[in-house]
C-alpha cells in the first residue's frame, strides 16, 4: 500500500447521511442466517502466503503464490479467470503481471466487486537502515491480509450463495514502485477493461486489514467519491458492534488501487488501516510479518464484508 497524506478531521458521515437509525448505541447484530467468517482460517492463509517468500513480480515467490491462488479457487469450483498483461517500469524492468478474478452467482444482473492486491513491495523503503531497506517486504499485512480475506470469502461464497453477484479480484503490481507510474498496475489494467455494460455497481478495496491494533476511519478519497459504499460498509460494522474500530471520521487520503477504478467511473471505497504498528512502524519494512498480523482483526474485517454481502450488498 502506497501513498498517504494526513488531513485528519471529524465527519459524522454515517450518522448525518442516514439519520439517527445508524447512530443507535445497541448493535443490531448480523443478518440472520448468514455464515460467519473464520479469522483463524484467514490467518493461516496469511502464513501460507508469507511462506512463499516475497511476491514480487518476476520472482519464484510470485509464481508460487499465483499457482496457489489458482489451485485454491479451482478447488472451490470458483473457475478463476487470469488476465495476464505486461508493464515496463520507469527503470526498464519488463514485468509480467496477473490479475485473478472469480465470480459467484455470475448469472445475477447486479454484482459488487471486492478487491485486494496480492503482490508485495520489492524493497522495504521505510526501514531504519540500509540493510533493511534492501530487503523485500514480507507483506503479511501489505498484500497477504486482504488476499487472505478474499480467499476465505471465496470459501464462504461457495458454501452459501450470496443474494447478488460477487466478483472477487486479486490485483497484481500494486506495490512495485517506487514511482507512482509503476504502482496500481493491476487496478489500472482492470479499470481500462471496464466496459460500458455489465459493470459491477460498486467496488470495495481491502488493503492492510490485519493490524493487531485496528482502526478504520473513512479514507478521504472514498468519502468523497464513494459515499454510498462507505455508508454501507460502516453501517455493517456498526450493526456488528465494531463502531470503536470503524469510527465515523475521515482519516488519511490514501492513494491506492481504488483510485483508477474511481477514475473509470466505478465508485470504490478503500477499507485500509494506515497505522500499522506504533506510528506505522511496520509499513514497508521487514517487520511486516505474520507476528504483527492478528487473526482477530482479520476476523472482524471478514465479518464486516460478509455482513455487507449477505445483507444484500
Ligand atoms: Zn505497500
Amino acid at each position: 500500500m502506497p501513498l498517504a497524506t494526513r488531513v485528519p478531521r471529524l465527519l459524522a458521515l454515517v450518522c448525518l447521511s442516514v439519520g439517527v437509525g445508524a447512530c443507535m448505541s445497541v448493535p443490531q447484530g448480523p443478518t440472520p442466517g448468514r455464515p460467519l467468517f473464520d479469522g483463524d482460517a484467514a490467518m493461516a492463509l496469511v502464513r501460507d502466503q508469507v511462506g512463499f517468500g516475497p511476491r514480487v513480480p518476476g520472482t519464484a515467490g510470485h509464481a508460487r503464490q499465483l499457482a496457489w491462488m489458482l489451485d485454491r479457487l479451482d478447488s472451490l469450483g470458483a473457475s478463476p479467470v487470469v488476465d495476464t498483461f505486461t508493464h515496463v517500469s520507469a527503470a526498464g524492468d519488463s514485468l509480467t503481471l496477473f490479475n485473478v478474478s472469480a465470480r459467484f452467482r455470475p448469472e445475477a444482473t447486479r454484482r459488487i466487486l471486492i478487491l485486494a492486491h496480492w503482490d508485495t513491495r520489492p524493497t522495504s523503503d521505510e526501514a531504519d537502515d540500509s540493510v533493511g531497506r534492501a530487503t523485500p517486504v514480507p507483506g503479511a499485512n501489505d498484500g497477504a491480509s486482504g488476499t487472505a480475506v478474499l480467499l476465505q470469502l471465496a470459501a464462504m461464497l461457495r458454501d452459501v450463495p450470496p443474494p447478488m453477484g460477487v466478483e472477487l479480484l486479486l490485483v497484481d503490481g500494486e506495490d512495485y514502485g517506487p514511482e507512482v507510474d509503476d504502482m496500481f498496475l493491476g487496478a489500472k489494467r482492470y479499470a481500462s477493461r471496464l466496459g460500458d455494460t455489465n459493470r459491477p455497481v460498486y467496488g470495495l478495496l481491502l488493503d492492510m486489514v490485519g493490524d493487531a491494533d485496528p482502526s478504520f476511519p473513512v479514507e478521504e478519497i472514498s468519502a468523497q467519491a464513494a459515499e454510498l459504499v462507505v455508508r454501507k460498509v460502516w453501517q455493517a460494522a456498526e450493526r456488528l458492534g465494531y463502531r470503536q474500530y470503524f469510527p465515523n471520521t475521515v482519516g488519511l487520503r490514501v492513494f491506492d488501487d481504488h483510485v483508477p477504478l474511481i477514475e473509470a467511473g466505478l465508485p470504490t471505497a478503500n477499507l485500509v488501516d494506515f497505522e500499522y504498528g506504533p506510528y506505522n512502524a511496520y509499513w514497508h519494512t521487514p517487520q511486516d510479518t505474520p507476528e504483527n498480523v492478528s487473526a482477530t482483526t482479520l476476523g472482524m474485517v471478514g465479518e464486516v464484508v460478509a455482513e455487507l454481502i449477505y445483507s444484500g450488498g
